[in-house]
């Protein structure tokens, strides 16, 4: 007999919570949450469509943990905590294989940093994976894209561009799903930063995840804080996983590659002496690539002098 609904949701997506704020979650018409006094509230939501945010035959677990850790990214981003998750799940069939093995990818993660998922919604369609994600922060603490000053250095965290070579291996077909190479892994697993997104609360003066490639990003972020960013292309980090690469393919990934789930925020420049307590305290590396200045966009530089990078993040309504 084919699964229900109802069946779905007890037996994959209704879990036991420790968390004492959670007053009534899975089950009834509403989840009754209890926000912690003083702390913003911190709400986001990404939605993962098959075929257009990740290729047909990805495995469920990795799905799972892609839909929870996109969102978890952006409240690293926010310099928040998360707390609650909910699911809107559309899904083609009842496979119970698939199921349980998406189940145990988006808890896995969520046990990791304290999530719980409090609700949702299940219907039949195109399989499109929706999770909501909400969390504290003090709110003079959250971190925006607008607050870079003028001489505030811009940092990356760990080596981005690892995730979308394993992407490009998977594309072409030169590696499958269940290849061990490192690549393929972080691709579909990457790790959202949100112990670097507390560190940074109160000392970052802008931040923001680096979804759709760094360059792209940084120019949202420029574009926030009404400045320029100026990036040293010598100064990116390279991932070992790319030493294999040529310098152009590296800064490519570098530049343009989304889902490593790495931030990219500003610090004033008298506090450069402080990132190798924020890298231990988050426990990635981090890397000075460049400073804000006046101005508008985002300038490359090779040696001191200014280089054009062509291609820019990804946008869904581009043609
Ligand atoms: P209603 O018809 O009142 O909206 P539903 O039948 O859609 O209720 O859902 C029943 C309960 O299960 C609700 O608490 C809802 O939040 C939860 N729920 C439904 N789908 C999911 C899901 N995929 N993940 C987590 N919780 C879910
Ligand atoms: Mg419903």
């Amino acid at each position: 007999m084919p699964l229900g609904e109802f069946d779905i949701i007890a037996r994959y997506f209704a879990r036991n919570t420790a968390r004492r704020d959670v007053l009534l979650g899975v089950g009834d018409d509403a989840a009754l949450l209890l926000p912690p006094a003083g702390q913003a509230l911190v709400a986001a939501t990404d939605t993962l469509v098959e075929g257009r945010h990740f290729l047909a035959g990805t495995p469920a677990a990795a799905l799972g943990h892609q839909a929870l850790a996109v969102n978890l990214s952006d409240l690293a981003a926010m310099g928040a905590e998360p707390a609650w998750a909910l699911l809107s799940l559309s899904l083609p069939q009842a496979n119970e294989r698939w199921l349980s093995a998406f189940a145990e990818g988006l808890h896995a993660l969520a046990e990791r940093h304290g999530v719980a998922l409090v609700g949702g919604d299940t219907v039949a369609g195109p399989l499109v994976i929706t999770v909501e994600i909400l969390g504290f922060v003090p709110p003079a603490e959250a971190l925006r894209r607008s607050g870079a000053g003028k001489g505030d250095l811009v940092i990356v965290s760990g080596a981005p561009g690892v995730a979308a070579a394993g992407l490009e291996e998977l594309q072409a077909g030169r590696l499958t799903f269940d290849a061990k190479d490192a690549r393929v892994r972080r691709f579909l697993r990457a790790e959202p930063r949100l112990a670097l997104g507390r560190a940074l609360r109160g000392v970052a003066t802008a931040a923001m995840d680096v979804s759709d490639g760094l360059l792209g990003d940084l120019g949202k972020l420029a574009q926030a804080s009404g400045l320029r960013a100026c990036i040293d292309l010598e100064r990116l980090p390279i991932a070992p996983e790319l030493a294999g690469y040529p310098l152009a393919e590296q800064e490519r990934l570098v530049l343009h590659g989304g889902d490593d789930y790495e931030l990219l925020f500003t610090l004033p420049s008298d506090h450069f002496g402080l990132i190798p307590r924020l890298a231990e305290a988050a426990g990635c590396s981090l890397r000075c690539i460049g400073t804000m200045v006046a101005g508008a966009g985002v300038e490359c530089r090779r040696d001191g002098a200014a280089v054009d990078v062509t291609g820019s993040g990804y946008d869904h309504f581009a043609s």
